[in-house]
């Protein structure tokens, strides 16, 4: 991994942030804490395998610590979640809702899998990962966005949503896909500090994490700037501006000609390929000339589609195209030489599928 100009990058973004909450802080942090409390250094490496390893949830807790430092700094905040809500889709999908410090809801979802070998092969845990409590973007077929924006998560309340599905899975998170509630790049200091605790903390490697946005004006330029090896998929669900205007306000003052731009500087500058996401609504967007359209505007761009069959939600009346239109929609790219998957989306019947998230339980 070409780890050595992004982390010191990182770095001095996150140095700025303040600890506690502990929680997405790295060892150095951690051992500096420690140090400032009048502990000796290797109390950083101890706080970081209780934090980080054993899920630790109270530092009074921590049972190699003193009784006397414990009860000094029992009320210091490790910054974990507490569980709303949990439920299991029939796919074993399994939705959670869970609370945070200041009453706010958010949701995550772990996702088990079994990689391209089937069942001999190694089994996947991936997680689904909020960035903000609610959406501001408001995309017509997203349930996030109709729910309306109240704040950004911050580090550790990212992180927190990992090692919450790994606890209870009693299973290693193998990938994390920042594609929960929220826009990502709005909250883009905090996800590239969540960035780098998942890959050095919790050892997730940055090949497994994958950022999903629907493109903010210069910020996939300044996401490039840290070559990070994480995949950025973009949400671009139409072949034209018009109809992406349609569907996604925030087009009208970022045209899909200077989105597509800034991706391509993004594979020149991080030479990973882009994924560019495309909810299929019957009707609207999925027909072969949208096929067409779309397969010109990629044609020699190192990229892949990945078609999201939409996920009925209740305040939109779009359809999901049936299984003959998706079959065409994919025929006609792979004629144009363009790398395309479908994504059917995991726990549909927990509510718990791509733009499904809202804080309620149902
Ligand atoms: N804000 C980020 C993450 C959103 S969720 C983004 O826009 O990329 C991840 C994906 O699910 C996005 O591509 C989003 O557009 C898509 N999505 C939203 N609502 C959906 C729905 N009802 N059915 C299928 N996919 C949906």
């Amino acid at each position: 991994m070409s780890a050595t100009p992004l982390l010191s990058q990182v770095d001095s973004l996150t140095q700025e942030l303040p600890i506690p909450p502990l929680l997405g802080a790295t060892v150095a942090e951690l051992t500096a804490w420690v140090q400032q409390q009048g502990q000796p250094a290797y109390r950083g490496k101890q706080l970081h395998e209780w934090i980080y390893d054993k899920g630790v949830r109270s530092l009074a807790d921590i049972s190699v610590f003193s009784k006397q430092w414990r009860a000094e700094v029992a009320e210091i905040p490790i910054g974990r979640s507490t569980l709303h809500y949990r439920s299991v889709a029939p796919d074993g999908a399994v939705k959670y809702l869970l609370r945070l410090t200041d009453g706010q809801i958010i949701e995550s979802v772990g996702i088990p899998s079994f990689g391209r070998g089937g069942e001999n092969s190694k089994s996947r845990l991936t997680v689904c990962v909020s960035t903000q409590v609610g959406c501001p973007m408001a995309c017509d077929f997203c349930a996030t966005g109709k729910g309306g924006y109240k704040r950004n998560l911050a580090r550790h309340e990212i992180v927190d949503q990992v090692l919450t599905v790994q606890e209870d899975f009693q299973q290693r998170v193998s990938h994390v896909v920042f594609m929960g509630m929220g826009e990502p790049l709005l909250n883009i200091e905090h996800v590239l500090g969540a960035i780098k605790s998942l890959n050095q903390d919790v050892g997730i490697g940055q090949r497994s994490l994958t950022v999903s946005t629907v493109g903010i004006r210069d910020r996939i330029h300044q996401l490039a700037q840290h070559h990070l090896q994480v995949t950025l998929a973009v949400s671009l669900h139409a072949p034209n501006q018009t109809l992406r205007e349609q569907l996604i306000p925030s087009a009208h003052s970022y045209p899909i000609e200077d989105l597509l731009a800034e991706c391509r500087e993004y594979v020149e500058i991080t030479g990973r390929r882009v994924t560019f996401e495309y909810v299929l609504l019957a009707g609207v967007n999925d027909l072969p000339q949208h096929a067409l359209e779309l397969a010109r505007h990629l044609r020699g761009f190192q990229s892949h589609v990945n078609l999201i069959p939409y996920n009925p939600i209740q305040e939109a009346d779009y359809k999901r195209p049936n299984r003959d239109r998706i079959a065409s929609f994919v025929k006609v790219l792979e004629q144009q030489k363009i790398a395309v998957s479908v994504r059917y989306s995991r726990g549909l019947e927990a509510d718990a599928a791509c733009g499904q998230l809202r804080t309620s339980k149902n």
